[in-house]
């Protein structure tokens, strides 16, 4: 299982919240907006040191309010077995884990029960991704996203041009695979000067739709420095 690394103690990547963020390398998709494009190609990427994060983990567990995955598409590794042994351990260690994923991958929730007690942010990707609808839009993993998970909700990643183009009928046709679920809208931003051209439309979007504007404070703050 191939890492870039943690955070111990990181308060841009849950809103509101303090969290433990783990990053794991490699992607099935390729979109050109990634902010951490240089870990979904494994650029950079080493072997997880499984004792040594636990053991940090443990020393900062008293500061933060869930342990959150992402990447790159971490659910590549939902079946890996030291992977699955860490989310078994935090679950009976009372840690809440969250997954940042693009929700293309089916988890098979009979097989791997500990999932269920997991909360997944499902960023969906659009046709700005440049990916097939097939690739990006699995019905059935998402449909097992919403029915056996703790809790999913959407997030869009979008720009000023699908605003006015298809961003409305594209996550209207997503809703109907999961109508129940919050939607999330943030501007496309892999740099402070990109988030400035789109954040404006996404956040009148979010308004006339009843949607929840994200931003992306790390990238605000951060800019292009990636694993923050
Ligand atoms: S799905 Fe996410 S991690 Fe993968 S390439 Fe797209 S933006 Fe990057």
């Amino acid at each position: 299982m191939l890492t870039s690394g943690w955070k111990a103690v990181s308060m841009v990547d849950v809103h509101g919240k303090v969290t433990f963020t783990l990053w794991l390398c490699g992607c099935n998709l390729k979109c050109p907006f990634c902010h951490n494009w240089r870990i979904a190609e494994r650029r950079e990427c080493f072997e997880l040191p499984r004792d040594a994060m636990l053991e940090e983990l443990s020393s900062h567990s008293f500061l933060i309010d869930y342990f959150h995955v992402t990447g790159g598409e971490p659910l590549m590794y939902h079946t890996d077995k030291t992977f699955y042994e860490v989310v078994e351990w935090l679950i009976e260690e009372g840690v809440q884990i969250t997954f940042e994923t693009n929700g293309t991958i089916e988890i098979n929730f009979k097989l791997y029960p500990a999932y269920r007690s997991c909360i997944f942010a499902l960023s969906l990707k659009l046709t700005n991704s440049g990916e097939p609808s097939q690739k990006r839009i699995v019905p059935q993993a998402l449909k097992n996203l919403q029915s056996y998970s703790k809790e999913t909700f959407l997030k869009f990643t979008i720009d000023k041009k699908l605003v006015e183009t298809t961003a409305l009928s594209e996550i209207n046709e997503i809703r109907e695979i999961l109508p129940k679920l919050e939607v999330f809208c943030m501007p496309v931003g892999e740099s402070r000067d990109t988030i400035w051209k789109n954040d404006r439309a996404v956040f009148e979007f979010c308004m006339k739709h009843n949607f929840r504007y994200s931003d992306r404070l790390h990238i605000r703050v951060f800019d292009t420095t990636q694993g923050v």
